[in-house]
């Protein structure tokens, strides 16, 4: 008998025999229990809670096949059971789940007290509701993420049992050694990516590319781990970001197969800049290293965990994120390894100050024995301005500008960077009454939604203006731009345009920029790190002219007479001081820190003020050096 059969065997004798156990089965590192009498199931919670106890395992209620309500019939009864204006959208069934995934605009009404409606759908039907939250305009990746779950549901079910025979295999007696290999991201900022290995497992932290990168340093060393990819067993990406997630899909596109373990908001905005990733490189005539089929594959394969929860993607390794505070969805790493062998702990990227949107990260972990943790802002130098007092500075130049009729640009991130800035305008016009139309172009629209469909992983004020259908991303003052809208709205005047790039290296803030650099009314806001070599940099260092190519493909001289300012509290890292705060904060400390992920200067910077504030063990590996945890 296997070691899966075995604690099946052990499961079915403490399941009271009115559940009318059927069967069951592991997905994913869930154990589902089939049952032909779900209501039992459900409605005494004891059962599942004392089962949770005994085995340190999630267990799952399904109604066994058998019992469910033919879907049409199915329909009938749940539109009959939630109550009259939900914003219902649509009622969608997943037979291999037995799962019935509702979209809705208000999932308050619903849910029903303490969950009661949907305990009485899944009562009268058999099918468990799914519900989806869904903005009044539907993100048009999240659309296509949930569209392939349900259409390829049968592919995901037996992926996902595949994945439970991996995990639920006989856990070691003991772990000899524990290492650490960085494949990108050490003394350099970009592809992030991390080999975590045991006798037993081989995990991968992040997989993501450099950006800006020349062709020799654009991804992870990958070619120097010497075992091949269906050999790896997870891979845990930290936040959304292309520098840690741009090549997770490359991996399946060379031989993984297994896992990717994120956050849910992580998983639909790293689909998005993936999808971005390939469409730029494209139109710059470069191959992509994958393309969309890819991206699908990892869909499929993609687990999304919420924060705290505690999760088995191993025989030998435990996994719970955490809140980063870096932008929505990210997360902290902890990895509980062997029964107590080791505990690693990575940060990915961190903020820990105040700022509109997420709480800051979070300090408190059962064990820490290595840390691994970032250092982007980690030179000595390296301090930003308050946030409330940036948020001051905006306003004022915003209000300064439109008196004189000008129009404010404000170059941002998609994602982010550009919802922090839209939260301060959206404050700003209700409690100030401020009526400049803000212009929101390009990626920032399609980011802003996907904010709107996770409430739960904002902070306590904004969540709850999402939930009572008044997310702050939806107000009136933004209008959401088209392509051939943007001469008019250059040529209107009295306004703020909110457009990616954040650094102008392309996208539709270049064509603001030739319309508006002229003119000396306007004014053009630096919210952002301007990278050396890219435009963005040239004008925040005052040059004033710049050549670039007009829309004939001519290179034309573009005179710059508009304001330009820089704004430096926005930022989603924490800066030096965060980051030694927050070293302060953690708890407990750990034996050994890996500095990573920052110019050189700063890495070393940061590990040795580390070491000389709080006497602890700091390295700053190099890329492809391994590490020996225990
Ligand atoms: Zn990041």
């Amino acid at each position: 008998m296997t070691y899966l059969e075995e604690l099946k065997e052990e499961i079915r004798e403490e399941v009271p025999e009115e559940v009318m156990l059927t069967k069951i089965e592991a997905e994913g590192s869930d154990l589902v229990l089939y049952s032909k009498n779900i209501s039992k199931l459900i409605n005494d919670e004891t059962i599942i809670k004392n089962l949770a106890k005994k085995f340190k395992k999630r267990f799952i209620p399904r109604t066994d096949e058998s019992m469910l309500q033919p879907p049409e019939k199915a329909k009938e009864t749940i539109e009959e059971i939630i109550p009259k204006d939900p914003g219902l959208k649509s009622i969608e069934f997943s037979p291999s789940f037995s799962r019935v995934a509702i979209k809705a605009e208000k999932l308050g009404l619903i849910i029903g007290k303490n969950g009661k409606t949907i305990r009485e759908i899944t009562t009268k039907t058999g099918w468990k509701p799914q519900l989806q939250r869904t903005p009044k305009e539907e993100p048009q990746t999240l659309k296509a993420i949930r569209k392939i779950l349900i259409e390829e549901e049968k592919e995901r079910k037996k992926i996902l049992k595949g994945f439970g025979e991996k995990i639920f295999k006989e856990p070691p007696e003991e772990i000899d050694w524990v290492r650490t290999t960085s494949l990108g991201a050490n003394r350099e900022v970009g592809r992030s990516c991390f080999l975590l290995e045991t006798p037993e497992s081989k995990v991968m932290l992040d997989a993501g590319v450099k950006i800006d990168g020349k062709d020799s340093d654009k991804y992870p060393y990958l070619s120097s781990i010497n075992f091949s990819l269906d050999e790896l067993d997870a891979v845990i990406v930290s936040h959304a970001h292309l520098d840690h997630s741009g090549f997770v899909p490359y991996l399946y596109n060379y031989g993984y197969e297994g896992p990717v373990y994120s956050t849910k908001p992580t998983r639909t905005l790293m689909t998005l800049l993936q999808k971005d990733f390939i469409k730029i490189a494209k139109r710059e005539a470069e191959n992509p290293p994958y393309d969309e089929k890819s991206i699908k594959k990892q869909i499929l394969r993609s687990i999304a965990k919420g924060y705290g929860e505690v999760t088995d993607i191993t025989p030998d390794m435990r996994l719970t994120l955490q809140n980063a505070g870096h932008i929505l969805g990210s997360s902290i790493t902890h990895l509980h390894i062997g029964e107590g062998a080791h505990n690693l702990v990575y940060t990915g990227d961190l903020k820990f100050g105040y700022t509109e949107m997420l709480n800051p990260a979070h300090t408190d972990f059962p064990r820490i024995e290595t840390l691994i943790m970032e250092s982007t802002y980690g030179g000595q130098e390296d301090r930003q301005q308050d946030t409330r007092k940036s948020k001051k500075e905006l306003v004022k130049i915003i209000k300064e500008t439109t008196d004189r009729n000008g129009t404010v640009l404000i170059p941002s991130f998609g994602v982010g960077r550009a919802q922090a800035i839209m939260l301060i305008l959206e404050e700003n016009h209700r409690k100030n009454n401020f009526n400049v139309p803000v212009y929101v172009d390009g990626m920032i629209k399609e980011a802003s939604a996907i904010h709107t469909a996770y409430p739960e992983h904002l902070k306590k004020n904004v969540k709850k203006r999402v939930l009572h259908d008044k997310s702050p991303f939806e107000s009136e003052i933004f209008k959401m731009v088209d392509r051939d809208q943007r001469d008019e709205i250059t040529d209107r005047g009295k306004s703020v345009i909110l457009s990616p790039s954040g650094m102008m290296s392309g996208g539709p803030v270049i064509d603001y920029f030739k319309k508006l650099c002229g003119d000396s009314k306007n004014t053009i806001v630096f919210v952002g790190y301007q990278a050396q070599g890219t435009l963005g940099r040239k004008i925040e260092k005052g040059n004033k002219e710049v050549v670039l190519e007009d829309q004939n493909g001519e290179l034309t001289e573009y005179k710059i007479n508009a304001d330009v300012k820089s704004i430096s509290g926005f930022s989603g890292h924490a800066d030096i001081n965060e980051l030694l705060g927050y070293y302060k904060k953690i708890n407990p400390k750990p034996e050994k820190v890996l500095v990573v992920h920052g110019e050189e200067s700063k890495t070393k910077n940061f590990a040795k003020s580390l070491n000389y504030k709080f006497n602890v063990d700091t390295i700053s590996p190099r890329n492809l050096e391994s590490i020996r945890l225990k």
